[in-house]
């Protein structure tokens, strides 16, 4: 059946019947579908693995932590915090409403559109949809149809195992999102590229509909001479090769060192390198391959161009048959090279050098903002110079990465990089409206608000 405009509409008239009835705003309906969350990733671990193995040959380990497991850990907040998230908060008054009392409720919005990425197909798609369910929301998910494998387990898994009267999946690319795109939602919670996150954001304005944009960016690591190297490349190499293979929102994208330093950066990235992955990595079963021939070819093409001839230093290699690149670390690639032009998303991990660190906040500042920007450094100084010059969605000291499991710090971009943000409570908020109250009985009743506005009046 074609999923046109016609069958969006009545997709989303059928989730409006649902929220109205009132059943998604009970705690009981919302902690039912949490915990059958989490009985569905028990159960279908090995679905799950077996999936991103055929969309992106993702290691059954990377899987089981960032996909499996960070979900499972989102889930079990909202099993214990849910019922303090979704109590009223009492908020103080104001002398001039005296006397009164007020509150603010949260309430969810009603029916959302959650639309995400081929990169961490589950967590992705299960994060926001599970924000949306504790909020107390009907929510329709469209996972991206470059993870074909992950797409349709996730369509029929959460069919199974949720209640579809408020929680549907749609399948499809940009005809069916477009048909999506066109009706009016309450909230639109996107994943993807800046390029998409602008029609989606564009589509969303026709109905005043609020976006939570989850976008990319080229996310810098800067590498002070004083850390120690080895736990450093070991951290970076974990962030980059170690999630997908650099094909992850957050991997570094480049890093800036001093020229005096670069070479040891470059040993000693070469030396964990091959403790990780072995002397010939593009056969490596822990390192994911490109997602499909398109990925491929962009990224070779950040290879092919004459301003980066010479400038690999380690890797390189590629087997377009079984779509795969080796990590690859290219040393002193012009600023105006593609690859510093383009988010890289892959494994190819270019290094610009300058002569003082403190150059790496204006070469930062010049471009757009980031998701996320690491410094490695034992200098307590330059760690505060850094926090405060470098505007990113997050910002990771002396590691990579990490910053993402922690359920206590919002998750989001700021600039080119998105807008809004979530993960723990900040993903209940995505999808609440803090609905303020204000109680008054029928005392204190001011005879300066009502006219006549007499000279009196307006000298009290
Ligand atoms: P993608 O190709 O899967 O696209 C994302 C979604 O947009 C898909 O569901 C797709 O069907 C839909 N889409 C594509 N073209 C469309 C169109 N013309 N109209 C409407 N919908 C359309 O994923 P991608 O964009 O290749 O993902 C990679 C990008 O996403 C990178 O920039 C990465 O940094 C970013 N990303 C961000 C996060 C984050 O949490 N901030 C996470 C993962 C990826």
């Amino acid at each position: 059946m074609v999923f046109d405009g016609e069958a969006a509409s009545s997709l989303v008239k059928e989730l409006r019947v649902s929220f109205s009835s009132g059943k998604t705003r009970s705690y009981e309906w919302r902690i039912s579908q949490v915990k059958a969350l989490l009985k569905m990733m028990a159960e279908q671990e090995d679905e799950i693995v077996d999936a991103l193995r055929s969309d992106l040959a993702k290691p059954p380990l990377e899987t089981v932590v960032y996909e499996i497991g960070m979900f499972k850990n989102s889930c079990e907040l909202v099993l214990r915090e849910l019922k303090q998230w979704m109590t009223p908060e009492k908020a103080k008054t104001s002398i001039t409403t005296f006397p009164s009392s007020a509150e603010i409720i949260p309430e969810p919005l009603g029916v959302v559109l959650v639309i995400s990425a081929w990169n961490y197909p589950f967590l992705l798609s299960l994060d926001p949809v599970v924000g949306a369910i504790a909020a107390g929301n009907a929510v329709v998910l469209k996972p991206s149809e470059i993870a074909p494998a992950s797409s349709s387990l996730l369509a029929k898994l959460l069919g199974e195992y949720l209640d579809n009267s408020s929680i549907r999946v749609v399948e499809g690319a940009v005809d069916e999102t477009t048909a999506l795109l066109q009706q009016k939602w309450d909230k639109i919670f996107y994943t993807g590229n800046g390029k998409v996150g602008r029609i989606v954001m564009a589509a969303a304005a026709k109905h005043l509909t609020p976006v939570v944009l989850e976008l990319g960016g080229k996310s810098p690591t800067v590498v002070d001479s004083n850390v120690n190297l080895e736990v450093a490349a070991r951290r970076i190499i974990s962030g980059k090769w170690g999630c997908n293979n650099g094909q992850a929102c957050i991997s570094p994208d480049y890093l800036i060192t001093t020229k005096e330093f670069a070479p040891k950066l470059v040993e000693a990235l070469k030396t964990e390198l091959e403790n990780c992955f072995g002397k010939n990595p593009i056969e490596s079963k822990d390192l994911s391959r490109i997602v499909n021939s398109n990925h491929f070819a962009r990224l070779l093409k950040f290879l092919d161009e004459d301003k980066v001839s010479g400038k690999i230093v380690y890797g390189g290699e590629k087997d377009e048959s079984k779509l795969r690149i080796a990590p690859t670390i290219l040393l002193d690639v012009p600023q105006d090279s593609l690859i510093m032009s383009e988010e890289i998303f892959g494994p190819l991990l270019p290094i610009v050098t300058v002569n003082k660190l403190e150059e790496s906040f204006d070469l930062i500042n010049a471009g757009t903002k980031p998701l996320a920007a690491y410094l490695f450094t034992h200098d307590n100084k330059f760690k505060e110079q850094f926090v405060k010059n470098v505007s990113a969605g997050g910002l990771l000291i002396n590691d990579t990465v990490l910053h993402l499991v922690v359920h206590t710090l919002p998750f989001g971009g700021v600039g080119d990089s998105g807008m809004g943000a979530y993960h723990g409570k900040f993903s209940f908020d995505a999808f609440t409206h803090r609905k303020a109250v204000l109680y008054r009985g029928f005392t204190g009743d001011s005879s300066i608000r009502y006219p006549p506005y007499t000279d009196t009046k307006q000298k009290m």
